[in-house]
């Protein structure tokens, strides 16, 4: 069970997370809490949606005026050598003429840094993201190197955290780019976490996932998530995966299915008999469907796609090669069907602390 703050009752009030913006001031990400007219009805969102990027400048102040892109006191223009950067993000300016500023300005957390997680530091890295909270207790291990990206033989003889590799990745790529290591669970750095705009999670269990979802909804962020396992059949292996979008407000993990109450139990048996511990793992899935992931971020801050999703449920078949919207998923939009499990006026606090399972 997560070790964060616990409220001490349903009334309404101030976060008990110090440092968390207001339900208010979350409204300034139109983007990323964009109710999306096709599935869900107008006055389900009593308060008016403020929309349009310009209120992207209220994340960050200062942030996005920052041509740029300055982060951590030191911009772009200013490191040494600087000469070919002027023109980094020349290939993506279709993302939108102030893409780039509002990628400096973004804080992204990256929970779990091990197959599926060090693609996402990588890419932001390159995508230009300003601030990024990396968050993993381990350490780099010989059985990591066969998809950590940017682990390297050293690091197991030198017991390199994960987070020093993220670290070394990202701010190789982008120095302009503020890393924040937290070598710990998240649990532990809940305030930090809760201080992100968007959570990338790429976790071991649903036990966690579920703990991270709940988290995301209590402060409204959009929580993505990405994992992947190999089953063995009587016919030889079959590698699954799945890329979701959760967003505050609507459909969640559990309405997707992916997670129910025997998920959870029979995770929990694995556990307790130890069997849960060196599932199969490989390093192209964890990048389809981190780079899918990667692409449901952009959409949520940038521009270039009129209309991004707020909920999103791929189906990955890495036996076919394929990436599918989940038919529950699918029906639910179409229908209209809402999610019961997170009811609106519990954001913000009742829900957390509530038992799992
Ligand atoms: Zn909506
Ligand atoms: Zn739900």
């Amino acid at each position: 069970m997560l070790d964060v703050p616990r409220p001490p009752s349903r009334t309404p009030g101030p976060p008990l997370v110090r440092g968390v913006r207001s339900l208010g001031e979350r409204e300034v990400c139109p983007r990323l809490l964009q109710c999306r007219a096709s599935h869900a009805p107008r006055r389900r969102h009593p308060q008016p949606r403020r929309r349009g990027r310009l209120m992207l400048a209220r994340w960050e102040p200062g942030a996005a005026g920052d041509q740029r892109g300055c982060r951590g006191g030191r911009a772009i223009a200013d490191l040494p050598g600087d000469q070919g950067m002027s023109g980094r993000f020349d290939r993506q300016s279709f993302l939108g003429a102030d893409s780039e500023e509002l990628l400096a300005g973004l804080r992204v957390a990256i929970v779990g840094y091990g197959g599926g997680g060090s693609h996402f530091g990588q890419q932001l890295a390159h995508i230009g993201v300003g601030e990024i909270l990396v968050f993993d207790d381990d350490i780099v291990e010989e059985t990591n190197l066969n998809r950590l990206v940017g682990g390297v033989s050293a690091d197991v003889a030198a017991i390199t955290p994960k987070v020093t590799v993220a670290d070394r990745v990202i701010s190789g790529v982008n120095p302009a780019a503020r890393v924040r290591q937290f070598g710990c669970k998240w649990s532990e750095a809940a305030e930090e976490l809760a201080g992100a705009h968007v959570v990338l999670g790429a976790v071991d269990s649903f036990a966690e996932r579920l703990n991270l979802e709940r988290f995301c909804r209590r402060f409204l962020l959009p929580y993505i998530d990405i994992g992947m396992d190999v089953i063995q059949r009587s016919e030889g292996y079959e590698i699954v995966g799945q890329v979701i979008l959760s967003s505050p407000e609507h459909q969640c993990l559990r309405c997707m299915g992916l997670i129910n109450d025997a998920v959870l139990e029979k995770e929990e048996r694995a556990r307790q008999y130890g069997d849960a511990g060196s599932k199969p793992q490989v390093i192209w899935p964890n990048g389809v469907l981190a780079s899918t992931a990667v692409g449901l971020l952009i959409q949520l801050i940038t521009p270039w796609q009129p209309l991004p999703a707020a909920a999103v449920h791929l189906e990955y078949n890495g036996n076919t090669s394929t990436l599918q919207p989940a038919p529950r998923l699918a029906y639910m939009l179409e229908h209209g069907h809402g999610c019961s499990h997170y009811p609106r006026d519990e954001v913000g606090d009742a829900l957390f602390g509530a038992p799992l399972f």
